[in-house]
């Protein structure tokens, strides 16, 4: 097997043979780059740039990181520290479920026992957490990041990345799944950008466990054959709404709102504005399989109101449609 190596930076470990492998590294057309003095000794590249470490583990932690091959000649027992440290953990993002403890998945349940640190906000099953952190697992609240909320995911993913690159079982844990608004995808961009392994656990969302638990099937046999997820984070006359109302208003199936308490009187009214019946049946399950728990019934016409009336926040998903008109009685 040859490498081509032209141009191709690789750290070179300081030790005895150090200065050869630069050499060797040169002649194929490599860069050897090397770290604090180890660099300016043996008259490699300096990496990172403008960093003063003299740590062999931080700089293959560097390596291994950004993907840049390493030539390591040091004696296997000198090689103790560097193996250990280099040794990069890993990122599991864990869908939580709705909020109830037991409705996490058996894998997110292991994932959060053997996790050294554990990121969470304030939807879905944070008690879990808490239990991580009084066995002695770092419990960072994300929620708490100040600035705004893109500052906060910034911190968030660096976060993530900085525990696992010390070598350390980081789950990020969701409210729900992951990849329902959930931004999970640009949390796997930042750890793959930093060379960090990482898993995901689905989970299971609260679009559809919120009706659930309230009795509510999101789909009937001869009622309807659609089910449309929409998040209500901005009304309907926002220049940053990506939903096309009207081919909403013009559906017949079930349309599940999350995020939407806030802007619901304005969904509903978009809806009934486009063409949809406003006696169409529209259910509020706040608090889904948390303690608190209310299922509110309403129509299209009156849910802004009944929102307002009973007082209903967040977090709650919005049914609406002819599925909604029916709320089976749980014991
Ligand atoms: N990834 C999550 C959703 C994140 S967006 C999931 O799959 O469930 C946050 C929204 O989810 C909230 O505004 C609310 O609409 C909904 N939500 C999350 N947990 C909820 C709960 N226990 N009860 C009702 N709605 C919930």
């Amino acid at each position: 097997m040859s490498l081509v190596l032209t141009g191709v930076p690789v750290l070179v470990v300081d030790g005895p043979e150090a200065d050869v492998a630069a050499e060797l590294l040169r002649e194929q057309g490599a860069v050897p780059v090397g770290w604090g003095d180890v660099a300016t000794r043996i008259g490699l590249v300096r990496i990172p740039a403008g960093t003063e470490t003299t740590a062999a583990d931080e700089a293959l932690a560097w390596a291994h990181r950004n993907g840049i091959p390493v030539d390591d000649r040091r004696p296997r027992e000198e090689r103790k520290d560097a193996t250990s440290s280099s040794t990069v953990g890993e990122v599991v993002l864990v869908g939580g479920g709705p909020g109830d403890p037991e409705l996490i998945t058996v894998a997110g349940a292991k994932a959060l026992a053997e996790a050294d640190v554990i990121l969470t906000d304030h939807l879905g099953p944070v008690d879990l957490a808490e239990d991580a952190a009084a066995r002695g697992a770092e419990l960072i609240d994300v929620a708490k990041i100040p600035y705004s909320r893109q500052v906060a995911q910034e911190r968030i993913n660096e976060l993530m990345v900085e525990r696992a690159s010390e070598g350390k079982k980081v789950v990020r844990l969701k409210g729900g799944d992951p990849f329902i608004f959930g931004r999970g995808y640009e949390e796997i961009e930042a750890c793959t950008a930093a060379g960090i392994p990482v898993q995901v656990i689905p989970g299971v969302t609260s679009m559809t466990a919120g009706p659930a638990v309230a009795g509510i099937s999101l789909t009937h046999r001869g009622l309807n054959h659609d089910l449309t997820l929409v998040s209500g984070h901005v009304p309907p006359d926002s220049s940053k709404s990506l939903v096309d109302w009207t081919a909403l208003a013009g559906m017949t199936g079930t349309l599940v709102l999350i995020m939407a308490v806030k802007n619901a009187g304005a969904i509903a009214a978009e809806l009934i504005a486009q063409g949809r019946d406003a006696a169409t049946p529209a259910v509020v399950v706040e608090n889904a399989s948390m303690p608190g728990q209310r299922v509110t019934a309403a129509t299209l016409a009156t849910l802004g109101e009944t929102i307002e009336r009973e007082g209903l926040g967040h977090p709650a998903v919005i049914v609406i449609g002819d599925a909604a008109g029916h709320i089976a009685e749980l014991g």
